[in-house]
């Protein structure tokens, strides 16, 4: 299951989240463009295990792009 999930179509590319990630799992993907016309952020499939779930993304998305889990 993924720890961290990106509501894409919110998010607007502001890179604020890829700054505060102690893991420096955050990208932009630049393949991709939301209807809002922005590459979205996004974890890679292979990067989600990387994840701690310490949430810092999530606080400083100013969109709420951003959920964490934290597995049982
Ligand atoms: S929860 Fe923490 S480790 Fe996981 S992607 Fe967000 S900032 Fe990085
Ligand atoms: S902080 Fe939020 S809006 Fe900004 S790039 Fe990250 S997910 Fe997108």
């Amino acid at each position: 299951m993924k720890k961290v999930v990106f509501d894409e179509e919110r998010c607007k590319g502001c890179e604020l989240c890829t700054t505060v990630c102690p893991k420096n799992i955050i990208v932009m993907d630049t393949k991709r463009i939301n209807s809002q016309g922005f590459h979205p952020a996004t974890v890679k499939d292979e990067d989600q295990e990387k994840c701690i779930a310490c949430a810092n993304c999530a606080k400083r998305c100013p969109d709420l792009v951003i959920s964490v889990y934290r597995p049982e």
